[in-house]
Parts: C-alpha cells; structure tokens; sequence
C-alpha cells in the first residue's frame, strides 16, 4: 500500500467565474512510506497548491487522492482534521511558533490541539525529539530567545510529535542563511534515516532538493520530471 496515491489530481479556482483557472491538471503521484522526495518548481507552478491537497488543508477538484491506503476525496472536514492530525506533520518556511510558549510547550501543542490535553507519554516524546534535534538545553526556552535555526529545529520537533507517517515541508530552509539551512536539512536526513518518517520537501534550493532521494519538479500544474537522485547528489 502507498503511503500517497494521487491520480489524476486537477485544482481549479474562481470556478463559474471569467476568472477561472486551473492551476494543476491531472497530477499523478505515488508516495511510498519512507521516502525523502524533493518537489521543485517555477514559482507558480502550483507547488503550494499540490502541498496543501497533499496535507488536507485544500481539496482539489478532481481526481482520487488516497491516503494509507483511504479515499479522502470522500472525508467530511472534520474527518480530514483526523487524517492530517494522524497521519502528517508540517513544517513551513516561517515557523509559527507561539511566542509567549516555550520550546517543550510548543512542541507539545498539536498534542494540545488534537486531544484537548497533553499526556505524560507526549511529554516525554516531545522531550525525547527536542534532544534529538539538539535542544536540550533550550527546552524552557521561548522563540524569541533562539536563532532562527534553533526556532525551526523547534518546528521540526513540533512537526513529529504526534509521529506522523509524512512530513511535509514548504522551502523549510527558505529563511534561514547558508550554514543554518545546511544543518536544519541534515537534521531532516537524520530523522528520516532513525525513524523512517517519510519527506516531501519544497525547496527553491537545487543544492538542497538534489540531496533528496527524489526529485519531483512542476512545471505550469504538471509533472515534468520525477526521478530518482544518484546517491551523492545529483545535477540540478
Ligand atoms: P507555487 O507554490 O509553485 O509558487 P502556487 O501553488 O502557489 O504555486 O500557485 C499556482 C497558481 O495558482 C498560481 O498561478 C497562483 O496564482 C494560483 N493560485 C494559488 N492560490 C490561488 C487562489 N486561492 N485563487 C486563485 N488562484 C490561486
Ligand atoms: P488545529 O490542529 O490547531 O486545528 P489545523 O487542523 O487547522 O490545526 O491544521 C493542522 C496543521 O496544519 C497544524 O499543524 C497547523 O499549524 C497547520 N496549518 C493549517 N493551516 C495552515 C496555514 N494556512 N498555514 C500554516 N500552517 C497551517
């Protein structure tokens, strides 16, 4: 069973209005459990578009969209809200962390938001990731008190606390300079390689995404390119 099986996915807006477009067409993806795919593309491309159909926060037009092996096409919103709560994390360009909260607190929050407390078990956990993530030493710390690269390893924790079987990241590095965005995707193989958490990873970085196992680019709402990265990295 795929972990992601997407067919035929199209996206139009402004439907019924001279404004109409269709901003993807009949997009066709599979993603096996584990993966660590890059997914690149012009700005425009419908990159976002695809993340969010992907993560249950958008519904698409037409076409099948399955999840773990479920139709969520046919899902009721609040079944979608459990779906994406179960099954994927998400990690964004800015962080959203709650400023007033500190990092444990953070991190827990999705634990918060699903299950209206957090457990002594996602307490542990989110102790557990954020020393995993190399911030023992900051867990009572706020945002405001971390670097930019400390606040999004903050995200990342956040991102599996509720162990999710995909994480899907939009340009996860895209606010970070060099070094940071260097050390926050090595900190992405290294989660996917002990947990075998599966990545689909947007990144306007050629130097990034060919250090991905995967590399999926969009071009004007289709797939122009999906093939597998030569151990290494790849050519851009
Ligand atoms: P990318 O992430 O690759 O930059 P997007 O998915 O954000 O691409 O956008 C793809 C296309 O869809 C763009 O032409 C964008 O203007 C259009 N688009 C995105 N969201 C909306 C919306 N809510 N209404 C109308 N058009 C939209
Ligand atoms: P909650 O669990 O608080 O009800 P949602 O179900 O709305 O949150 O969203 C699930 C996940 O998607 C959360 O991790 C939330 O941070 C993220 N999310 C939802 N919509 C957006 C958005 N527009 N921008 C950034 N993150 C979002």
């Amino acid at each position: 069973m795929s972990l992601v099986q997407l067919s035929q996915a199209a996206k139009r807006y402004n439907i019924g209005l001279p404004s109409e477009t269709e901003v993807l067409h009949g997009v066709s993806l599979q993603l096996r459990r584990g993966e660590f795919a890059a997914l690149v593309g012009p700005s425009g491309s419908g990159k976002s578009t695809l993340l969010n159909i992907l993560g249950l926060l958008e519904r698409m037009t037409s076409g099948s969209y399955r999840l773990q092996g479920e139709e969520v096409g046919r899902m009721n919103d609040d079944e979608l809200t459990l779906q994406r709560r179960r099954a994927l994390g998400f990690v964004f360009q800015f962080h959203h962390l709650l400023p007033a909260f500190d990092a444990l607190e953070n991190v827990t929050l999705p634990a918060l938001a699903a299950e209206g407390r957090v457990s002594a078990a996602v307490r542990e956990r989110a102790r557990e990731l954020l020393a995993a993530v190399g911030l023992a030493a900051a867990m009572g710390k706020r945002p405001g008190q971390l670097s930019g690269g400390m606040q999004q390893r903050v995200a990342i924790a956040r991102a599996l606390v509720l162990q999710p079987a995909l994480v899907l990241a939009d340009e996860p590095t895209g606010n970070l300079d060099t070094a940071s965005s260097d050390e926050v995707f090595a900190l992405l193989r290294r989660i996917h390689a002990e947990r075998g958490t599966a990545f689909l990873v947007v990144s306007h970085d050629m130097r990034l995404a060919a250090r991905c196992d995967r590399l999926i680019e969009l071009v004007d709402g289709r797939i122009a390119r999906d093939e597998a990265v030569a151990p290494g990295g790849a050519r851009p």
